[in-house]
């Protein structure tokens, strides 16, 4: 089959899809265009065993250098596109060149949610999203170093976890009574909590940062100001207060565009020819009835599959639950599933929750909607087989351990 596929974006996703497709044969042109000057790379380990130095620099690229030539697949980094030509089939970089493709895959991430607030401007307010991020941290984390993290979230905790192991002092900023707390419910959330308290962080909830003040007259962070009233001293500010989809060039050619890209199942825009793909793919998802749009590795990594295929003619929906982990301290976990809109009505825990050793079961009607294991390893299978059963399980035997998950599934 031959044909132009042009791939905007050189993240995880990027590389999955023009990977995806060599591999089903595709035979035509494909372009990779990136605007980093770093051919494409995972994020999972620049907050995790990349920031901590206990991952390579090499570890973290989703193919080795050659890989690009050695597939065919022209790969333009430090190439920003700054529109789609839809009607022309194109797409135009900051340079003026066009490149035409048949087939248009985005895959543009999603872009960090800046401090807002007076001195986040300041010399050591640092942002995470990047490989040179992750390295210009890694740089700052060194022991004694007073680090506030702003923002509850996986990077804020994680970072956490990161500056504790290298020797910081840390504290937490949490707008919300705990961090976590909405993506997880209060019952899973405090255990989070406690996990970083007892890990020496100073977590500070229910309050913002007002303002990074510098130290003396210079250019560099001394301080943040809480508007509790309270300040903490501070040689490093790390901000993770999320992130937006960057859905600017899909809007501006006129794809539908909600929080994300909206895409079928097969992953095809409102102009069929223009796939999303990753964190700005809003898709339609089979099994959950709605449409979904997630903000993780696992999903950058098994949504292109899905797009080279029916870039190829295949009719293969992505339908695989949402999944992430995360590794804190000595707390490793993995989580599957979707709580939705809806919220839950209950979880069930099995196991301990104060030696943090369990697999905790968000319910609703009392059928599984997610599940996140604690420590507890090789159970992942198991627990989407049983969400994607939509049995009503007796309350007993999910938090029983003695019964095996397998068993709990309908006969
Ligand atoms: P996140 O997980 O969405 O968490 C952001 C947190 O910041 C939320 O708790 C949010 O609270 C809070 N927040 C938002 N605006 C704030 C403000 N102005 N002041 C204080 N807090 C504020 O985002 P992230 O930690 O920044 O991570 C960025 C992206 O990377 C996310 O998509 C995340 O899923 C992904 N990531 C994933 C992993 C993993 O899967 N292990 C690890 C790292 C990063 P509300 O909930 O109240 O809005």
């Amino acid at each position: 089959m031959s044909g132009r596929v042009a791939v905007v974006g050189a993240g995880l996703a990027g590389a999955k899809t023009v990977e995806g497709l060599r591999r089903r044969g595709y035979d035509g042109r494909i372009v990779l265009l990136g605007a980093e000057k770093e051919r494409p790379y995972e994020r999972p380990a620049l907050s995790k065993g990349y920031l901590q130095g206990s991952d390579e620099r090499d570890s973290v690229f989703v193919h080795p250098a050659d890989w690009y030539a050695a597939h065919d697949v022209e790969l333009r980094e430090g190439t920003a596109v700054d529109a789609i030509d839809l009607r022309a089939g194109e797409v135009v970089d900051a340079s003026g060149t066009r490149t035409g493709w048949d087939h248009l895959v985005l895959a543009t991430g999603s872009e960090p949610r800046r401090l807002q607030v007076p001195g986040a401007g300041l010399d050591g307010v640092v942002h995470l999203r990047t490989l040179a991020d992750s390295e210009r941290l890694r740089a700052l984390l060194t022991a004694g170093r007073r680090v506030v993290v702003v923002g509850g979230g996986w990077i804020g905790l994680e970072v956490a976890a990161a500056a504790r192991a290298a020797g910081c002092e840390v504290s937490v900023v949490v707008r919300d009574p705990l961090p976590l707390a909405r993506v997880l419910g209060p019952e899973l959330a405090a255990m989070f909590a406690d996990l970083h308290r007892e890990n020496g962080v100073d977590l500070r909830s229910r309050t913002e940062v007002s303002a990074v003040v510098p130290a003396g007259e210079g250019a560099h962070v001394g301080s943040v100001e809480l508007d509790d009233g309270t300040s903490i001293e501070a040689d490093v500010v790390v901000v993770g207060i999320g992130a937006a989809p960057r859905v600017g060039l899909a809007r501006s050619a006129g794809l539908h565009v909600e929080d994300g890209v909206v895409v079928d199942a097969h992953l095809r825009s409102s102009d069929p020819r223009v796939l999303a793909v990753g964190d700005i793919a809003r898709a339609q998802h089979p099994f959950l009835g709605t449409h979904v749009r997630v903000e993780h590795w696992a999903n950058a990594l098994n949504q292109p599959a899905t797009a080279a295929a029916s870039i190829m003619g295949a009719d293969e929906p992505y339908d695989r639950l949402p999944y992430f982990f995360t590794d804190q301290f000595d707390l490793g976990m993995e989580y599957v599933g979707h709580v939705g809109l809806h919220g839950y009505h209950e979880v069930v825990v099995r196991g301990d929750l104060s030696s943090r050793t369990l697999i905790a079961f968000w319910r609703r009607d009392g059928r599984l909607l997610a599940a996140m294991n604690v420590n507890v390893w090789g159970v992942v299978d198991d627990v989407q087989a049983l969400i994607r059963s939509r049995t009503v399980i007796d309350s007993a035997r999910l938090a029983d351990p003695d019964v095996p998950l397998a068993d709990l599934l309908p006969r």
